[in-house]
């Protein structure tokens, strides 16, 4: 039977919830468990993948096809573990669900409440699908005392009844603020957060902190009494210098072994931290570094770019060297030249991106790397630009462009309208809906022989996650080879291109789908662990 560990949050929002659960994570697993992690958002939205990167941050895009929470690639990096669409719910989701079966006529003659409708659909979701995981770790969005979360505690409350006794236990993080006049580290907010969470009957097992410097002895004291939690449930969760040394750092604080604590488990033998060691030993020892410029629209929040800035920061694992990001708003190149932005830097990435503003700022990033011979990686949006710029440029079409900006005689990016997905067709309509209708998730793509990407995966044959509505037309195929630009990865029917690259050129491939969502530190994604190698050759030139 899997137990439970419920993680909520306190005081302020952007603790490291998502990091938190998900080092917990890496513990368990260090000491011989299985884990499932699973994210509770309390928003309306059915999922995140209409919301702008600049309000929530990333989508994390699943192998089968959910937008989710960018908690859940923590999840995935720290574990190793693939998630899936039974990984994320929103109150969205649930709310639709339950009016489909109101309107069907499920509920029949009753009426359809908060309690118990809405509670059982979330203690469903949680319970589902736990066979053969020994911990689950339920993250709830948000903090304590938001209005739309209190189904979520009431449903993770009720839970802790519906269970057996001592199969679930409750993880409250909070902050401790440091006030410089008073020269100490405030318990108070943390007091008033467990108040709220016991006001809705929860009692926090343990509390995880964060802070910016040690607990002294009185404060644990402090906490312990006034939350009623056991002094050394109180967990100092300080400020480390990379993520990474997030599982060993609350390891050493005593985190996994109050949780087993908390379950009745005797601790035994230490977990196994030695992957992490390593990771978070070639983090801090680099034997050199390069620079990266990501040229995007959505540069104002780094969570926009979440997993892209961990999987770069893997391919500086895989090659023991630091990746220093240059972020540059695209736009600027509109009316600048690139050029004294771009000189200084060993590589060029274009990420993934939707709509028209800043399209030919990255067009023009596209222009300079190909010129200059800079390493280029464009994903998704950053390939369909390049190939754009190619046409234009290469291929003596300059009026190339894509339907995503509105009609335009020369589709070089066109919507798809029809794809296949194993051996099923699959639609869409111009006017469709937008939430939920990209062709989104894993896909098989198979790579051209002899082939830089080829010989960068080692394999012809790859999965990628993917996330796009418009697509390269192959009808400029011909053309664009032509003019050196290479379709060296296609899907298995042959009809959507899926990579492009240059073969007189050192390193500039774009691809279709989005490389950084399955990388790992433990196991960089090799298109990012080849792109850092080419950045450190570059490196050398400049
Ligand atoms: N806007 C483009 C499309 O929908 C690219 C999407 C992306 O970069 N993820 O095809």
């Amino acid at each position: 039977m899997a137990r439970y560990v419920f993680i909520t949050g306190g005081v302020v929002s952007s603790l490291g919830k998502g990091l938190a659960s998900a080092a917990l994570g890496a513990l368990l697993q260090a000491r011989g468990y299985t884990v499932r992690l699973r994210k509770l958002d309390p928003y309306l939205n059915v999922d995140p993948g209409t919301m702008s990167p600049t309000q929530h941050g990333e989508v994390f895009v699943t192998d089968d096809g959910a937008e989710t929470d960018l908690d859940l690639g923590h999840y995935e990096r720290f574990t190793g573990k693939a998630a899936s669409k039974q990984d994320n719910i929103t109150t969205g989701r649930i709310y639709q669900d339950i009016i489909a079966k109101e309107r069907r006529g499920d509920y029949l003659g009753g009426t359809v409440q908060v309690i118990p409708h809405v509670t059982d659909a979330i203690k469903t979701f949680v319970r589902e699908g736990n066979e053969g995981v020994d911990f689950v770790l339920v993250e709830i969005g948000g903090t304590v005392g938001d209005i739309e979360g209190l189904p979520f505690f009431e449903a993770i409350r009720q839970l802790g009844n519906d269970l057996p006794r001592g199969d679930a236990i409750y993880i409250h993080l909070t902050l401790l603020p440091w006030i410089p006049s008073a020269g100490e580290l405030k318990t108070k907010p943390t007091q008033h957060s467990v108040k709220e969470l016991r006001s809705i009957g929860i009692q926090p097992d343990i509390l995880l902190c964060r802070c910016d410097r040690p607990i002294p002895p009185e404060e644990r004291r402090k906490l312990g009494l006034f939350c009623n939690v056991r002094e050394s449930a109180v967990i100092e969760a300080r400020d480390v210098d990379t993520i990474y040394d997030v599982p060993e750092a609350y390891h050493r604080e005593g985190l996994d072994t109050e949780v087993l604590r908390a379950f009745g488990i005797e601790p035994g033998e230490a977990p196994d931290l030695a992957r992490w060691r390593n990771v978070t030993h070639r983090v801090k020892n680099p034997e050199g570094e390069v620079t990266i410029a990501i040229v995007g629209k959505y540069t104002g929040l780094k969570d926009a770019y979440k997993s892209l800035s961990e999987a770069l920061a893997h391919g500086g694992i895989a090659n023991t060297v630091k990746v220093n990001v240059d972020w540059i708003e695209s736009e600027i190149f509109e009316n600048e030249d690139p050029a004294p932005f771009l000189e200084h830097v060993h590589g060029i990435l274009v990420p993934g991106g939707f709509g028209q503003r800043g399209a030919e700022g990255k067009i023009r990033a596209a222009t300079f790397a190909r010129e200059r011979k800079v390493p280029y990686l464009g994903i998704c949006f950053g390939m369909q630009m390049a190939v754009i710029e190619a046409a234009r440029n290469l291929a003596g079409i300059p009026d190339a462009n894509s339907t995503e900006f509105g009609p335009t005689t020369e589709p070089l990016v066109g919507l798809m309208t029809e794809w296949t997905r194993g051996n099923a067709l699959e639609a869409r309509r111009a006017d469709g809906d937008l939430g939920g209708t990209m062709r989104l998730g894993a896909y098989d793509a198979r790579l051209k022989r002899g082939s830089k990407v080829a010989e960068i995966y080692g394999s012809e044959d790859i999965s990628e996650r993917h996330r796009h509505r418009y697509e390269v037309n192959t009808a400029y195929r011909e053309r664009l080879e032509a003019n050196g630009l290479v379709f060296s990865g296609m899907s298995p029917d042959g009809l959507l291109p899926e990579i492009v690259e240059y073969e007189d050129h050192p390193w500039f491939v774009g691809v279709q789908f989005h490389p950084e969502l399955k990388s790992r530190p433990f196991e960089p994604h090799p298109l990012f662990a080849s792109f850092v190698t080419a950045a450190l050759a570059q490196s050398r030139l400049v």
